[in-house]
C-alpha cells in the first residue's frame, strides 16, 4: 500500500487564493485593507527566509505588509516601544514578532504586550486561554494549518483516535485544543512518554512536532492511518548538501500510512496561509465587521 501523499503546497494555494477574495471583498465593500506587521530582530537566516516569504504572500493577497528589522542589539524597551506603536496603528490588524528573540529580551513579555485582538499569531496569553476554554480565539498558524490538511483526509475529526508527539505551546498544546473541539479523543506524547511506538501505532492521525529528524518509523504507523508531520529539520545529505527532512522517515511511512504530508510541501506552506487568514480574520473582528468566509 501507498499512502496517498497530502500536497501541502496546493491546499495552501487555494487557501491564499481564498484569503485574496475575501481581502478584495472587504476592501470593496468596507474600504478595509488588512494589513500584517512583522518584526524581525537580529539576522537569523531562516527567520529572514521566512520574513521575506509572509511580506511577499500579504502582499499578493492584496493585504498591506509592514516589515520592521531592528538590530539584535535592540533593548526590551525599544522592541516594547515598537509593539505599542503597532498595537495603536489603525492600519495594522495584525503584528508578528518573529521567534527567536535575542537572549536580553523576554519573548514573554513581548509576546504579551501585543494586543490579543492583533495576535495573529496566537501566542498571547488570553488568545490561548480562549481556545483552551472554547471560546472564539486567533490560533496559531502551525496546529491551524495542520488540522486543515487533516480536514482534506477526514471531512470530520469526530471520535477520530488523534495522538500528537510534542507539547510545545507553538504546535502541541494548540493543536490538542483544537482536536478536542473537533471531538478528537487525543492522546499526548513527549519526551517522557514510556513505549512511544505503541503509543503512535493506537492513532487514526498521527501528528508529529518534535523535531528530531525521522524519529517517527513506518512500524510507529498503523497501516492506513493519516500522517501529518509538522518537523522542519535540516540534516547534512549523503553528498554533504544539507536537506529537509520531517520528524517522520517518510520514505517507510508512506509504504504503510493511508495518507501522508511530505516534508517539505506538507504543513511548511500553510502556517504562511494561515496567517494570512488570521490577518484577514484579525482585521474584520477590529472593524466590527461579522466572521470573513474563511
Ligand atoms: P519544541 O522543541 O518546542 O518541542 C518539541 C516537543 O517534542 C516537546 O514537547 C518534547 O517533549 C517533544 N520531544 C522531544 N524529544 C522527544 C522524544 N524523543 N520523544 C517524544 N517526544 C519528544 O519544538 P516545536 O514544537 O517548536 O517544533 C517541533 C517541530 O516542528 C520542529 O521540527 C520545528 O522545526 C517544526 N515546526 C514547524 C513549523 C512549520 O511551519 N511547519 C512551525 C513550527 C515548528 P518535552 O516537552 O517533554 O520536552
Amino acid at each position: 500500500m501507498t499512502a496517498r501523499i497530502i500536497d501541502g503546497k496546493a491546499i495552501a494555494a487555494d487557501l491564499r487564493a481564498t484569503v485574496a477574495r475575501e481581502v478584495a471583498r472587504l476592501s470593496g465593500a468596507h474600504g478595509l485593507v488588512p494589513g500584517l506587521a512583522v518584526v524581525l530582530v537580529g539576522e537569523n537566516p531562516a527567520s529572514a527566509v521566512y520574513v521575506r516569504n509572509k511580506s511577499k504572500q500579504t502582499i499578493e493577497a492584496g493585504m498591506r505588509s509592514f516589515d520592521h528589522r531592528l538590530p539584535d542589539t535592540v533593548t526590551e524597551d525599544e522592541l516594547l516601544a515598537l509593539v505599542a506603536r503597532l498595537n495603536a496603528d489603525p492600519l495594522v490588524h495584525g503584528i508578528l514578532v518573529q521567534l527567536p528573540l535575542p537572549v536580553q529580551i523576554d519573548s514573554h513579555k513581548v509576546l504579551a504586550a501585543v494586543d490579543p485582538m492583533k495576535d495573529v499569531d496566537g501566542f498571547h496569553p488570553v488568545n490561548a486561554g480562549r481556545l483552551a476554554t472554547g471560546l472564539s480565539a486567533l490560533v496559531p498558524c502551525t496546529p491551524l494549518g495542520c488540522i486543515l490538511l487533516a480536514k482534506t483526509v477526514h471531512a470530520s475529526l469526530t471520535g477520530l483516535d488523534a495522538v500528537v508527539i510534542g507539547r510545545s505551546n507553538i504546535v502541541g498544546k494548540p493543536l490538542i485544543q483544537l482536536l478536542l473541539n473537533e471531538n478528537a479523543t487525543v492522546t499526548v506524547a513527549h519526551s517522557k512518554t514510556r513505549d512511544l511506538p505503541a503509543v503512535c501505532r493506537r492513532a487514526d492521525i498521527l501528528f508529529a512536532a518534535v523535531g528530531r529528524p525521522e524519529m517517527v518509523r513506518g512500524d510507529w504507523v498503523r497501516p492506513g492511518a493519516t500522517v501529518i508531520d509538522v518537523g522542519i529539520n535540516r540534516i547534512a545529505g549523503p553528498d554533504g548538501k544539507s536537506r529537509i527532512v520531517g520528524d517522520v522517515a517518510y520514505a517507510e511511512a508512506v509504504e504503510v500510512a493511508g495518507a501522508i504530508t511530505p516534508v517539505p510541501g506538507g504543513v511548511g506552506p500553510m502556517t504562511i496561509a494561515c496567517l494570512l487568514v488570521n490577518t484577514v480574520r484579525a482585521a474584520a473582528a477590529i472593524a466590527g465587521l461579522p466572521p470573513p468566509a474563511v
